[in-house]
């Protein structure tokens, strides 16, 4: 039986034909120069391009690459939890395929982790090649994240860092379907350290990320870090319902001084918007976590994989 490597790099690909030859070329030297046994652990998360093909030759080359491919998009968590399931490592370090992670970093990754450390994360200087609305409203989301929810997820986080096995493991039983690693790695502690990096512009190829995913990225982060838009349903009924009071309270001292009161169809029409607006808001709120609980209920697996490519045996299926 293979002994475990020291390092286990895994990264998630789609589509990413112009950059994967580069990516394990680049990932490979640097680890060669960090010296120690090693793994590449690529995912490929439903590519319909060449991706699958160039990383299955890479993979043939040099049986320390390996290939998982799922049986279509998934996205970019669900591929790092299948290639976190994959690797044996004593160490795994996560990264994007386009190399804006510069492979570089990784020597003071492992570094920090043979000092000790159980926990590497990176923190982006500048933001090398992201458009100014992308920064804008990835730094706004960071900071509403972290005043709804008890988590610090710093502003430029990503899914670049180095967790240590006993981290891995940890992780790995967590049974929730939808993973925000980035405040999941905040979440569980152990000896953690940031490292600062300047990304690079991506290498080729353009980003994976739609709006539309970056949106379900945000709502995953949102509702599995915080109670608090459950209770602002609350907070926004009960303002309501405070209007609603001092609104009739109002009246009421207009008809004791004898004034005439209109028996308004706009009165009844206010209170009734501010009733119905605040039980549709609460509605919502109540619903998408509803959703939540059904998508956690059916237990549904995380990712299938399609094939694999290189490993002696596949990971126990955890739940
Ligand atoms: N990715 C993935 N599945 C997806 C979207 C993205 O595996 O559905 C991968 C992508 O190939 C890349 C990483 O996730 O390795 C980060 O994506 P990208 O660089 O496109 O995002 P950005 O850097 O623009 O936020
Ligand atoms: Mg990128």
């Amino acid at each position: 039986m293979e002994t475990a490597p020291e390092i286990s790099v895994v990264v998630p690909l789609y589509n990413e034909e112009k950059t994967a030859e580069e990516l394990v070329a680049s990932v490979k030297s640097t680890l060669e120069e960090i010296g120690g046994t090693w793994e590449l652990v690529l995912v490929s998360d439903g590519s319909t391009d060449r991706t699958d093909a160039l990383l299955q030759e890479a993979s043939r080359l040099d049986t320390r690459v390996k290939l998982v491919v799922l049986s279509r998009n998934f996205g970019q968590q669900a591929a790092l939890c299948a290639g976190m399931d994959y690797a044996r490592g004593r160490s795994v370090i996560t990264m994007d395929a386009d190399l804006q992670h510069p492979p570089e970093v990784l020597k003071e990754m492992v570094r920090l982790w043979r000092g000790g450390y159980e926990v590497v994360f990176t923190v982006r200087k500048g933001a090398a090649g992201a458009g100014w609305l992308k920064r804008l409203t990835s730094n706004l989301f960071y900071r509403v994240l972290r005043r709804l929810s008890r988590i610090d997820v710093r502003a430029g986080a990503a899914d670049f860092r180095l967790l240590d096995r006993a981290v891995v493991e940890c992780l790995g039983g967590f049974h929730e379907r939808h993973l925000f690693y980035r405040g999941l790695v905040n979440w569980v502690g152990f000896r953690q350290i940031p490292l600062e990096y300047a990304a690079t512009p991506r290498f080729a190829g353009k980003s994976k990320y739609t709006y539309k995913k970056m949106l379900s990225l945000a709502e995953d982060a949102l509702l599995s870090f915080s109670e608090l838009p459950l209770k602002l349903a609350i907070v926004a009924g009960s303002l309501a319902m405070l209007l609603v009071l001092a609104y009739a309270v109002h009246i009421t001292v207009l008809f004791a001084l004898g004034e005439h009161v209109e028996p308004g169809w706009t009165s009844l029409m206010c209170v009734l918007l501010i009733f119905g607006s605040t039980i549709l808001l609460s509605l919502g709120v109540i619903g998408l976590y509803i959703g939540r609980i059904y998508e956690e209920v059916k237990r549904r697996p995380r990712y299938i994989v399609r094939r694999d490519f290189g490993f002696e045996r596949p990971p126990e299926v955890r739940d």
